[in-house]
């Protein structure tokens, strides 16, 4: 760009320095593949940090989803309960595997998915199902639930067995909601997983976030709060579960001395030089995630005395967010520009933002698809801006990101 100074990026990998260690014992014992050591060491290590029973590493966290709805069972027909608002990597798995997204849009206080939507949603999605296959099939599934006893009034249970799982995201590292979104999946019986891509590190009632569901998933692509060039985990604390995955993502191979296959596999391992970067980077998670939250005080002190210019706080004692990337909301009837106005102005002086995620209700290739919406996740995608937040930026970067800021809003300091 034009302005002659450093590009400052919205989030760079930040080594650790102890990643050559692994990777040279790797290459020292010639384990170049997708098992050994650093794969299981990692495995151990993520699993001890998160306190979950058993962590399978994957080759990303679009295959850790990807293959938690394989273990699911998801069939083509079967409804998934996606956010909206999110990546198109937490929803693009369910289209593979035939089955149907529904979207349900954010809660203002969380920015995540709202539990009254949600359970909307899944009535909605029965009667959704009832009008496709005529009142016959309705009914009869009615009168063969009401002899079981069942654990909604409102909806049959045997309609909610179309829905496979429900998939929350902690955004930006941002918790959901648990409480209300396990409460509503108990009641009707439908598992979660948690989308943790973002918010490793990340607590809700001091659990840590990607332990809640019946899986969880992580990703360590480039941008992420740690990385490992590319690559993702499978968490859950049922270990036959994590051991099934482990089979499918090494292409499903039965115990033979040939090549034997009774199942469809996977290519989806986690390679044990990637692993022997991701140990490097798990020995700084907790530095890493002190450093996201003082860049996002910082931002905070320094700008939100702007008016229209507004931060998402944790919304009550029990969020605690690792602060993956400092997001603001810029209300253009307040402050005369939006929020490409300020994002094109910071480019200019070689500053990277990028808008909030645009939510996958508005998306083309999703248009088709139910949605249960508020409003909420569109009016953040208009108003929102990510704001460079890589633990390895230095007060001086930061302080040329608030200069411009400031004087975009026609605010001094
Ligand atoms: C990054 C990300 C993913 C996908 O992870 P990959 O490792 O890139 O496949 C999924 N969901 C969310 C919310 C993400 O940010």
């Amino acid at each position: 760009m034009s302005s002659g100074k450093k590009r400052i990026y919205l989030s760079s990998p930040h080594m650790s320095g102890h990643e050559m260690k692994y990777i040279e014992e790797a290459f020292r014992d010639n384990w170049i593949a997708p098992l050994g050591p650093n794969v299981d060491g990692f495995e151990k290590e993520l699993a001890a940090y998160l306190g979950a029973k058993d962590v399978a590493a994957l080759s990303s966290g679009s295959a850790a989803i990807h293959l938690a709805l394989v273990l699911l069972d998801v069939q083509p027909g079967d409804y998934v309960i996606v956010q909206s608002f999110t990546f198109g990597a937490t929803a693009f798995p369910v289209r593979y595997l035939g089955a149907t997204p529904v979207f349900v849009d954010s809660e203002p206080g969380t920015w995540n998915m709202d539990p009254v939507l949600l359970e909307k949603a899944i009535i909605g999605i029965s009667g959704e199902y009832a009008r496709k296959h005529g009142d016959e099939e309705t009914k009869r599934q009615r009168d063969k639930e009401t002899k079981r006893k069942s654990r909604s009034p409102s909806v049959p249970q045997s309609l909610c067995h179309l829905i496979k799982a429900i998939i929350p995201v902690h955004l930006y590292g941002m918790p959901s909601n648990m409480d209300e979104i396990l409460r509503i999946a108990t009641k009707y019986g439908i598992p979660v997983i948690e989308d943790a891509a973002e918010a490793l590190g990340s607590r809700y009632n001091g659990k840590m976030c990607g332990t809640f569901g019946k899986f969880g998933i992580l990703s360590f692509n480039g941008n992420k709060i740690i990385t490992t060039s590319g690559g993702g985990a499978l968490v859950s604390d049922d270990e036959e579960l994590i051991s099934r995955a482990r089979f499918l993502s090494t292409q499903a191979r039965d115990p033979a001395p040939h090549y034997q296959h009774s199942q469809i596999g996977y290519n989806y391992r986690m390679s044990n030089i990637v692993a022997g970067i991701g140990r490097g980077q798990l020995e700084v998670i907790e530095e890493r995630v002190t450093a996201r939250r003082k860049i996002f005080e910082f931002y905070k002190s320094n700008l939100s005395d702007i008016k229209g210019v507004s931060f998402i706080d944790e919304p009550g004692q029990e969020y605690f967010s690792n602060r993956w990337l400092t997001t603001i909301l810029i209300d253009p009837e307040i402050t005369g520009c939006n929020r490409e106005d300020v994002r094109i102005a910071l480019e200019k002086e070689n500053i990277e933002t990028r808008p909030l995620w645009k939510p996958m209700h508005l998306q083309p290739v999703f248009r088709d698809c139910l949605a249960f919406v508020n409003g909420t996740s569109e009016d953040l995608f208009n108003k929102g801006l990510c704001l460079p937040s890589g633990s390895s930026l230095r007060e001086e970067e930061l302080s040329r990101v608030v200069k411009v800021l400031r004087r975009v809003f026609g605010e001094m300091a």
